[in-house]
């Protein structure tokens, strides 16, 4: 065994969510699969493979790191690979012998990049990402032109794959105005990059939010991440979701479970603390079961005294503080839980669920964050 926890994939949650995806998607969109923070935190070399077998063939990463790690998962196979954040110049030339292509939002990156090729005798494939309100990386408006007019020089070493921005939180309402001004600029660049006759990119702007919020905005290639999971981004996207589409089903499958078993049983006598500290006080006489995992596993801390399971199809408490490698579950309602039962921390058990959203409205976590907590080293096992 040699594991405290483990976490399943169910590869028929992954084709229902990319079926989804395809069927929600304008003709001819490109679906980029995003699994930066190791796919979401389900494991870039588990997902991708099954990501691939149902027909993705386009994936983004943030860095250098996660591109190598994608191309460890998917040895010949044919799909395109685009880093949209960090890469040093050392890294640069990897890239471009491997036909990863990269964003560039800075000059300098541009610069070395043409050097890169120039010393490579091969073409550096490039997204130009243009600043238009975000206020994090892009080409700003001033430099645009100058830009351009260098890629427009160096054409022999560059080849341009794609124009982009990124929406500063198209999941949420509040950002409506904002994110709006930035589709109007991103629209001009649009019409007034067509003076460039040479310059034949995929446009594309559109995550996981916008795509379902501003299906307009989906152009030639949509970047979608938490939905192929199995989330909508927020529930805000879910509700535009149910009323543009005259449905009240929820289209996606969670595709996580985290599981893991009882390790020990105990009864501890009225009056006394469990754990550590005095946040929890035994006013009668209490059962508790011992579970291997803790905040080093990415259960949060701040589910102490919040957090629930389910083992043998029931839900219970978590009672007293999380430790770095324990938690301890209130089980005294239960005649029968014995060491070794499967303990759910996400997922099914009989016909109850523990689902990653209610689990992160306990520790504030958004799904996001969560997901990509969970250690790397907890074991995945791939289900039907
Ligand atoms: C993470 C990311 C996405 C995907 O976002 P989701 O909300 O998970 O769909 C798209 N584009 C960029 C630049 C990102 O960093």
């Amino acid at each position: 065994m040699f594991q405290t926890s483990y976490i399943e994939i169910s590869e028929s949650a992954v084709k229902n969510n990319i079926d989804f995806i395809k069927s929600y998607l304008g003709r001819n969109v490109i679906f980029s699969s995003v699994v930066k923070g190791n796919a979401y935190g389900h494991g870039i070399n588990y997902y991708c493979p099954i990501a691939h077998k149902y027909g993705v063939r386009h994936f983004s990463v943030f860095s250098a790191q996660e591109a190598l790690a994608v191309t460890l998962a998917l040895p010949n196979h044919e799909y395109t690979l685009m880093i949209m954040g960090h890469i040093d110049n050392e890294e640069l030339q990897w890239a471009i012998k491997n036909n990863v292509e990269f964003y560039i939002f800075e000059q300098d990156r541009l610069d070395v990049a043409i050097s890169t090729a120039k010393k490579l005798g091969k073409k550096a494939q490039i997204h130009v990402e243009l600043e238009t309100g975000m206020n994090r990386t892009g080409i700003p408006d001033r430099d645009v032109a100058q830009t351009f007019k260098k890629i427009e020089a160096n054409l022999q070493f560059i080849e341009v794959k794609g124009v982009c921005t990124h929406f500063a939180g198209a999941e949420d309402f509040v950002n409506h105005e904002r994110v709006q001004k930035q589709f109007t600029r991103f629209k001009k660049y649009e019409l007034e990059l067509n003076k460039y006759s040479w310059l034949k990119p995929l446009k594309h702007l559109a995550s996981s939010s916008a795509t379902i919020r501003f299906p307009d905005s989906q152009r030639d290639l949509v970047r979608l991440g938490i939905l192929q999971f199995g989330f909508f981004p927020t529930q805000e996207i879910f509700v535009h979701y149910n009323s543009s589409q005259k449905t009240s089903t929820n289209p996606l499958k969670r595709i996580l479970s985290w599981k893991t078993h009882v390790m020990d049983v105990q009864t501890v006598e009225a009056g006394e603390y469990v754990g550590y500290g005095t946040s929890y006080f035994t006013n009668h006489q209490t059962k508790i079961a011992l579970v291997p995992v803790g905040y080093s596993s990415g259960y949060s801390r701040s589910l102490s005294n919040q957090g629930k399971v389910l083992i043998n199809g029931i839900r219970f408490d978590v009672i007293g503080t999380v430790n770095m490698s324990m938690l301890a579950i209130d089980i005294t309602s239960s005649e029968t839980i014995r060491k070794g039962d499967e303990v759910v921390l996400i997922g099914n058990q009989g016909d109850q669920e523990i689902s990653v959203s209610s689990f992160s409205d306990f520790s504030h976590l958004i799904n996001y964050e969560l997901l990509t907590r969970l250690p790397e080293n907890i074991p995945r096992i791939i289900t039907r």
